[in-house]
């Protein structure tokens, strides 16, 4: 395992109608880790040989003591023992904190972006401003950031704008990756009228475009291809069409110190635990190492039902 994602809060400003319930019952702030034991159980598992490092929620940006963790966790790069420091964001804080990410070491950031439309964006976040997210991006990349954007796509929502998507992403610069909708908590829209399957947006695109497939792989869930009238790159990430659990490298952190080795499992171990009973980082270590010898083989998503696969949120896990 090489990749580590953290989740430094499960609070969000938007509230994406695949992603949260309305009214949503957030943690109480004593379950959630400190900055300092942020920074602890990430830097354990850098000991550990983790390379990657990427910070997500809810939304990292809204969280108290953001950059102070990001400050914190950069001495990593200095030392040459993490490759990359990351985030994945809403952007609507970007604008903000844009120069200082890149002060610290941040050279590039997910920005979760499902349309271009302002009227759609403030109904499927049930209620963010748009020009918020564009100001962000626009700050981002004059601080020399690259962006990548996700979109999810959703069926009755974003479906006929996705070519539109690509476009603007790619005219940026930006490589754009597609999601599926996973059957992640409990929400108030049916996931079954959401459902869009990339392998029909693939083929949709497909008959206006030339997609060549890239063997660039990052050891996730995406598989990409270059679309030559745009020259960018475009990412598809099926959990429900494809199993791609061979080649995982991933294990994701709650902001409650539960570490999941899949996305798409119960599975899960307590390390607030041990961060909070045990000065010495040797339990951590040992706490760590045990999940991880222990990371099943593969998952078993279905969108059919229209019960959630697993209860807990995307906010939660950490996307
Ligand atoms: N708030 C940040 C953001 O939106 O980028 C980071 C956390 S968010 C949970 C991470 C990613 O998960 C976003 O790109 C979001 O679109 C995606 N996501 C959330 N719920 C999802 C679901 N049920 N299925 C697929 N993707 C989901
Ligand atoms: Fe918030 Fe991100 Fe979930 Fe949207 S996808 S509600 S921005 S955590």
């Amino acid at each position: 395992m090489t990749y580590l994602r953290v989740s430094i809060t499960d609070r969000c400003d938007l509230r994406c109608t695949y992603c949260m319930a309305e009214h949503m019952t957030f943690l109480p702030r004593s379950e959630v880790l400190d900055i300092e034991e942020l920074d602890r159980v990430a830097s354990t598992f850098i000991d550990l040989g983790v390379r990657k490092l990427r910070l997500t929620g809810g939304e990292p940006l809204v969280r108290r003591g953001a950059m102070d963790l990001v400050e914190r966790l950069s001495r990593h790069l200095s030392s040459g023992d993490l490759d990359e420091l990351t985030l994945t964001t809403n952007g609507t804080q970007l604008a903000r904190f844009a120069s200082d990410l890149a002060r610290f070491g941040v050279k590039r950031i997910n920005v979760s972006l499902d349309t271009l439309r302002p009227d759609l964006f403030r109904r499927l976040t049930r209620g963010g401003d748009l020009s918020k997210v564009l100001a962000g991006v626009d700050a981002a990349l004059a601080c020399g950031l690259r962006i990548k954007i996700n979109t999810v796509a959703l069926k009755r929502d974003n479906a006929e704008e996705l070519p539109r998507l690509i476009q603007w992403a790619h005219g940026l610069g930006a490589d754009i990756t597609l999601i599926e909708a996973m059957p992640l908590g409990e929400v108030d829209v049916s996931r079954v009228d959401q459902h869009l399957s990339l392998r029909d947006v693939r083929d949709n695109l497909a008959s206006f475009w030339t997609l060549t497939d890239l063997d660039y792989a990052t050891g996730g869930p995406a598989r990409y291809v270059r679309v030559e009238e745009t020259g960018g790159r475009l990412g598809l990430i099926t959990p429900l069409s494809h199993n791609f659990c061979g080649d995982c490298n991933r294990v994701r952190l709650t902001c409650t110190g539960v570490l999941h080795t899949c996305l798409g499992r119960e599975d899960a171990s307590d390390l607030r635990a041990v961060l909070r009973t045990s000065e010495d980082d040797r339990a951590l270590r040992e706490a760590i190492l045990e999940a991880i010898g222990a990371k099943a083989l593969g998952h078993a998503f279905q969108i059919a039902d229209r019960k959630p696969a697993l209860a807990r949120h995307m906010s939660v896990t950490g996307g």
